[in-house]
């Protein structure tokens, strides 16, 4: 069967994290190291360099570069990164690129010296978002256009603030997934609530970031582009039988029966990353849309050395020729996008429907 009239865009981020300490062997001093930027991606770039898409077009990326809190304590200056490596991301821009925004609620407690995610304080969240989005605008003018938040966090009006600032897109979203804030934890880290959110892009609700307007509600103009997720129930139950031991939390398994949700990063080794690739086929098969959106990710770190036995560049390479090997066999044409080229091409999309 020929299924010309459909295409899979496929949006490849990065979320432009330091080096973890933890992940990465030979860190050393106080300041945070940026290898997985500065090594990692170049290589990565040149990796991919023999895959093309249905327009023989190489991968584009959209880098997701920290303008937060974190990168001001240590560095002085929330734009820190995009002005040290300017040259460097700008290369990446010419490349045909883009340079997004990825910043964390990082916030420093000085008694413990500990870093954690600030979840209570949501008028902090939303000057540091402003503040630090004005910096990226004058280093980078007329951007970010593109988001996806430190540990895929939102809430309602952090939402709205990346609206009102002028961003277009934010793929945060892993719909299904939740983690959960638990009394005895003082210092927490990667808290997200997207357990009600659907696969579907949308424009969400100034009443819940998680879904679109209802009567009455208010449309933000901002997109929200989910990442790509598995239902299967197996693959569902084992990953949440892994977050429930990642974050001690068994309510996990109870999260996973009740919307069993599999996600794992470009990165991954491919035999795991296979059960996305399943669903993917399948969806695109029954799908009746004519534009498919697979959005994925991962952090720079895992393109270099590290710990892991799951994670690194050659995987991602691998991951993506199994992807374009599923829309050959299925004569669906795909290419790579920038993040921001999807709301232009989801607007296209609403007049022509009208
Ligand atoms: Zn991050």
């Amino acid at each position: 069967m020929n299924d010309m009239a459909k295409t899979l865009y496929i949006v490849i981020g990065c979320d432009t994290d330091p080096d973890r300490r933890d992940f990465i062997d030979n860190i050393s001093g106080k300041k945070l190291s940026w290898r997985g930027m500065t090594e990692g991606i170049p290589e990565t770039k040149s990796a991919v360099s023999d895959i093309t898409d249905s327009m023989a077009k190489n991968p584009v990326f959209t880098w997701l570069i920290r303008a937060d809190e974190q990168i001001k304590c240590i560095y002085g200056d929330y734009g820190w990164v995009l002005n040290e490596y300017k040259q460097f991301l700008n290369e990446l821009e010419n490349s045909g690129d883009e340079i997004g925004w990825h910043p964390h609620f990082y916030k420093h407690n000085d008694k413990h010296g500990i870093w954690y995610q600030e979840l209570k304080d949501i008028s902090w969240q939303c000057l540091m978002l402003e503040s630090a989005y004005k910096s990226f605008n004058e280093i980078f003018p007329g951007k970010p256009r593109s988001v996806r938040m430190g540990w895929i966090y939102h809430n309602n009006e952090t939402m709205k603030k990346l609206d009102e600032l002028g961003v277009r897109i934010d793929f945060s979203a892993i719909p299904g997934l939740r983690t959960n804030l638990r009394k005895n934890i003082k210092f927490p880290h990667n808290i997200y609530d997207w357990f009600s959110a659907g696969s579907e892009m949308y424009h969400p609700s100034d009443a819940d970031y998680r879904r679109t307007a209802r009567k009455g509600e208010r449309a933000l103009s901002i997109l929200e582009a989910p990442n790509f997720t598995s239902h299967s129930c197996f693959w569902g139950m084992a990953f949440g039988l892994q977050m429930a031991r990642k974050m001690k939390d068994p309510v996990q398994i109870i999260q996973a029966v009740r919307k069993p949700t599999f996600w794992v990063n470009l990165t991954t080794v491919p035999r795991l990353f296979a059960p996305l690739l399943r669903s993917l086929g399948k969806e695109l098969r029954k799908t009746k849309k004519t534009d498919f959106f697979f959005m994925t990710y991962f952090h720079a770190d895992e393109l270099i050395e590290n710990n892991s036995a799951i994670y690194n560049k050659e995987n991602l390479k691998q991951n993506l020729v199994n992807i374009s090997e599923i829309c050959m066999k299925l004569n669906i044409p795909f290419t790579f996008i920038k993040a921001g080229e999807v709301p232009l091409l989801d607007n296209k999309h609403a007049i022509l429907r009208k």
